[in-house]
């Protein structure tokens, strides 16, 4: 590693980031890391491993996973719950500021929730070549919406993937 004058320079990648961006990676990966343990209960109690978690000024106001089979529920995805619990413990539906962390590339649903409830900011692991809007199956962002938000993607993508490519394996092996 040379932290040269320079800048920040990494042996692993051409990425020469500055200092502010250094800094933001490293937050995303920490909020990131507490999304993956969401996902990681999920993965415990038999669902699809995804997690997510609503990160405001500096702390986590919701949290969720995904718990589809559990409530029996299509809509029980972790964005959906993390966005809710968050607006709850706030005891407000205006999420402006807040920043959702998903270990999966978001679904037209949750794509749907984020914008309702004015994140200002997603951030995601991995793909979802499956039901993914920000890219995979469509592109949702920048299509007019009264509410933009930007979106980071593969923060700790490989540690999401792995996850559920175990939890499939799993599956398929019995
Ligand atoms: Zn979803």
């Amino acid at each position: 590693m040379d932290y040269g004058s320079a800048g920040w320079r990494f042996e692993s990648s051409q990425a020469c980031l500055l200092p502010k961006e250094f800094m933001q990676k490293k937050d995303d990966e920490k909020w990131m890391r507490e999304a993956l343990r969401e996902a990681e209960n999920s993965f415990r109690n038999e669902e699809v491993p995804v997690g997510a978690v609503v990160v405001k000024d500096g702390i986590i106001i919701g949290r969720g996973c995904n718990r589809k089979e559990a409530l029996k529920d299509p809509t029980a995805h972790a964005e959906i719950i993390a966005i809710t619990a968050a607006a709850n413990s706030i005891g407000d539906w205006r999420l402006e500021d807040g920043i959702l962390y998903c270990t999966l590339e978001p679904c037209l649903m949750c794509a749907g929730a984020i914008i309702q409830a004015r994140i200002s900011r997603v951030v995601y692991g991995a793909r979802d070549e499956k039901f993914g809007v920000f890219g995979s199956v469509i592109d949702i962002r920048n299509k007019g919406w009264n509410w933009k938000f930007e979106v980071v993607s593969g923060v700790l993508k490989e540690d999401s993937a792995n996850l559920l490519k175990k939890f499939f394996k799993e599956r398929r092996d019995g």
